[in-house]
């Protein structure tokens, strides 16, 4: 079931990192408008340095293009797309899910909620109650006229600006994608941030098509995924890496997770499907544990780790192979050795602090 008529688009940058195609199972290669071989980095829109790579970084779509591709695959593989068709209530009668939509009522073992961050599925197991959000808003540009050599292959992400977030600039076939993420209480940041993040790369704000903003729900060690024969992938089990924001990756990783897990119970082979929480805690929580880590002591201080990503070949190359996915979180922090206790340990005050003064802002309860 998807709500919208397909193709539909919705509020993302469209930025696919190389560990997220490689999650695709699938060659993303007819929807891809750009492959990106380097990055222009900046701290708080100051100066830019151009760091680049030999290998593919990431690539550059539309969602409105990459979710129909997906569709159709799907379709193709014998997948029945019921689009423009909502559920609009989900429930569990102790063998099968009653799915009730605008146009029919259908009845099946198990429901896989794909629904997104502000989903059903996700709210009827509880689990969006429990998330962390962050938030982010974007918008499109034509490319001006000179810009288009300029951006053939680079993205640009304006570091330490916003609490919690980031910018960006994407290059897409025709147009350029801009935009700002950042926590939750930080939005009202994200429209001025966004007006700076123009103004940076000489890009005119009012000139902004389909300016819209979107949550990204990042899950809590104690977020359900699994319930009363439903089962939440994506955003809706709030599986955002908190880190870069990045979303697709981990769609993609619980998706096929969770189809390995209903190929076992309907196959008799497991009884229910407790191996998908297994495989969420082994393959997924704690990547984006460590994601979290790296997250909060970012933002308790960004300038050093910005710098150092401008000036250490090293460095740089250590974040290649992370967007790469040739090294994951818990390889850097086996690289890390020792010093991955201190990041433990930072992260952990890094939090502490930062929810207090939310708390003395009244932001948190
Ligand atoms: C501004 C912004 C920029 C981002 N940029 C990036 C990026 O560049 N790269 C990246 O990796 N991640 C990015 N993300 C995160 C990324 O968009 C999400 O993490 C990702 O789309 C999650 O995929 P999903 O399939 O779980 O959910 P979604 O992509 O949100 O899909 C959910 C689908 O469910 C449908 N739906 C909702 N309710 C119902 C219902 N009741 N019945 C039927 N269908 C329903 C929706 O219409 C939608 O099609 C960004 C997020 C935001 C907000």
């Amino acid at each position: 079931m998807e709500k919208y008529p397909l193709p539909r688009d919705k509020p993302c940058g469209g930025g696919v990192t190389l560990r997220a195609a490689s999650q695709a199972g699938v060659d993303l290669g007819p929807v891809v408008e750009r492959t990106i071989y380097g990055a222009r980095i900046s701290l708080r829109l100051g100066a830019h340095v151009d760091l680049w790579h030999p290998l593919p970084l990431a690539f550059m779509t539309q969602r409105c293009r990459l979710d129909s591709y997906l569709a159709s695959l799907a379709a193709q593989a014998g997948a029945e797309i019921h689009d423009g068709e909502p559920a609009v209530a989900l429930k569990w009668d102790g063998a099968k899910v009653e799915v009730r939509t605008n146009k029919n009522t259908y009845y099946s073992p198990i429901v896989v909620g794909a629904d997104g961050a502000n989903g059903l599925a996700s709210r009827i197991l509880g689990a969006r109650q429990t998330f962390e959000e962050a938030v982010a808003l974007e918008g499109n540009v034509p490319f001006p006229p000179q810009a288009a050599q300029e951006w053939q292959e680079v993205i640009a992400l304006d570091l330490g600006g916003i609490s919690g977030g980031y910018g960006w600039v994407f290059p897409k076939g025709d147009h350029l994608n801009i935009g700002v993420g950042g926590w939750k209480y930080a939005a009202r940041l994200l429209r001025p941030g966004l007006q700076s993040l123009c103004a940076r790369y000489d890009l005119r704000f009012h000139r902004l098509e389909n300016l819209r903003g979107y949550h990204l729900p990042l899950r809590r060690p104690y977020s359900p995924l699994v319930g009363r024969g439903i089962l939440l992938v994506g955003d809706a089990a709030g599986l955002v890496d908190p880190l870069s924001g990045e979303g697709i990756h981990m769609a993609f990783v619980s998706a096929s997770l969770a189809a390995e897990a209903i190929g076992a119970y309907l196959e008799g082979k497991a009884c229910c499907l407790s191996s998908y929480v297994q495989a969420i805690s082994r393959h997924v929580a704690p990547e984006l544990e460590i994601s979290r880590q790296l997250h909060e002591l970012f933002h308790l201080a960004p300038p050093p780790y910005v710098l150092l990503l401008q000036r250490s070949r090293h460095f740089w190359r250590l974040f290649c192979h992370l967007i790469r996915g040739e090294i994951d979180y818990r390889g850097l922090m086996r690289l890390l050795g020792p010093l991955a206790y201190l990041v433990k340990y930072f992260s952990h005050l890094a939090q502490a602090r930062r929810q207090n003064r939310l708390r003395l802002l009244g932001l948190l309860p």
